[in-house]
């Protein structure tokens, strides 16, 4: 029975809800009013609920559609303006003994390279990070209790946060592990940790154990719990996602909804981010032996309506996507992507990409600086802010904030003042001088004008050497 407020996984992923509401989506698909009462309910930017995105879903009316795209472009605006935060994964050990079957790193799989960076290694890693520009980490590692215990996983966040190269540092560090327990949850708050993500993969049920034949993954409810027990463990944002293809993304919709309004019934505070990866092409893996793949189009359309459904968190795009797919989504209110990833383990180290050993093939090969100037000539500001999580903005305080509008006081400057810092440190000729222009002119585009003169002399600070301001 469905109830959003049950800590019991088939209770808050009820399948027969989202049978019903596949069924009521489709019903209602051709009813233009009722899609025009959702379009205009959600122009109050207060989020839709799973049963009226997943009726917008199944729209297919050419206007409405463009309605959904120009008000997804709208929502991203007013709550993200023209910022784009960037990051990059770190991947620790590929040691894992679970099976799932569309993963390179499985079990079973004898011929892939296995790795567990040392402490030495992660140092290398991180120094090679910071002289890209990076301040943003998240880490992963497959899960294995022998390899990579969480003592061996609280070490690396050590080392992470230990590390200044230059003027570099790794200012937050999400972590992307195995659901584990409460008491493990809160050793990685107490470590500092930024965000917890783990993705869903599916949420349905039948299929999740299909796909994850053996290990401790297999268990579909303790891993859909997993975020009420990381909230429990006190970590106040964790990030959802689901690996569409697998799937129906109809259902996968629904449920990644219903999960979001799971955390906001029980903990106040829906998802602090919500990943959307599709499957890709690496070692062992085929993706065309997952018969739900989705085309470009329909990813568009998910997410500028993840974008308005929950318009308050924020959507990653990682270098799973091309460079195309990632220009067409960005307006759509993607608000983080990584640039300049490794998605292998010691990758950074390494000269040339090592495609043998990588998770997934990854599409944007560009470098972290070719991704930053990409992105100031589309209009963008590229931010390696990470202000809120060490001024304790998160969880609730952080939600509040944002829905009071203020955030905006505090992203921009912020993107402004951290991008300066990588022009000065790490940036090209060519993006140094494109960089600067964009600053003066964003700079005007502050609102409130002490804001505006205190972001003016940091940023003059910040030329004579000093680092690390932050609204
Ligand atoms: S997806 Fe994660 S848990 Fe599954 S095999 Fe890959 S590394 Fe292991
Ligand atoms: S101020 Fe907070 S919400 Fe805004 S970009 Fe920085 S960390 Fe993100």
């Amino acid at each position: 029975m469905y109830n959003p407020r049950s800590m019991k996984a088939t209770e808050f992923i009820d399948h027969q809800e989202i049978l019903d509401t596949l069924a009521y989506a489709d019903a209602h698909k051709d009813d233009l009013q009722l899609v025009d009462a959702i379009l205009e309910k959600a122009k109050d930017c207060k989020g839709l609920s799973h049963r009226e995105a997943s009726v917008l879903l199944a729209c297919e009316n050419e206007t409405r559609l463009q309605r959904m795209y120009d008000l997804a472009k709208e929502i991203k605006l007013r709550f993200y303006g023209n910022r784009i935060v960037l990051f990059a994964p770190l991947y620790l050990s590929n040691y894992c003994v679970n099976g799932c079957v569309y993963c390179p790193y499985h079990a079973k799989n004898k011929h892939i390279g296995r790795k567990k960076l040392t402490q030495e290694e992660v140092a290398r890693e991180v120094i090679a990070l910071q002289d890209m520009g990076h301040k943003r980490l998240a880490i992963e590692a497959g899960e294995d209790p022998k390899n990579n215990p969480i003592e061996y996983i609280l070490e690396c966040i050590k080392t992470i946060y230990s590390i200044h190269h230059k003027n570099g540092d790794i200012r937050r560090v999400n972590v992307n592990i195995a659901a584990t327990t409460v008491e493990e949850y809160r050793m990685l708050k107490e470590a500092g940790i930024g965000t917890y993500i783990l993705f869903q993969e599916t949420y349905h049920k039948e299929s999740y154990e299909q796909l994850h034949p053996t290990g401790p993954k297999h268990n579909y409810d303790y891993h859909t719990e997993a975020m009420d027990r990381a909230m429990e463990g006190g970590i106040d944002d964790v990030g959802l996602g689901v690996l569409f293809g697998l799937e129906r993304y109809r259902y996968e919709f629904a449920g990644l909804l219903m999960h979001a309004e799971h955390l906001e019934a029980v903990h106040g505070v829906g998802p602090h981010t919500i990943s959307v990866p599709r499957v890709k092409h690496a070692d062992d893996i085929d993706p065309s032996a997952f018969d739900n793949g989705i085309s470009d189009d329909t990813f568009a359309k998910i997410c500028a309506l993840i974008r308005i459904a929950v318009p308050y968190t924020g959507m990653i795009i990682s270098t799973r996507e091309g460079q195309t797919v990632r220009e067409r989504v960005l307006p759509l209110g993607v608000s983080q992507i990584s640039g300049g990833s490794r998605t292998s383990v010691g990758g950074y180290e390494e000269e040339e990409r090592p495609t043998d050993t990588e998770q997934f093939d990854v599409s944007d090969q560009r470098t972290l600086d070719e991704v930053v100037r990409w992105l100031m000539e589309l209009g963008y500001i590229p931010s390696f802010c990470t202000a809120c999580y060490r001024e304790s903005r998160t969880g609730d305080r952080f939600m509040s904030l944002c829905k009071s509008g203020q955030i905006q006081n505090c992203c921009h400057p912020n993107a402004l003042m951290t991008l300066k810092e990588y022009l000065m440190d790490y940036a090209a000729p060519e993006t140094k001088a494109i960089g600067e222009a964009l600053i003066q002119a964003e700079l005007q585009n502050i609102p409130k004008d002490k804001v505006r003169e205190i972001c003016a002399d940091h940023l003059q600070k910040i030329e004579q050497g000093i680092r690390d301001f932050r609204f």
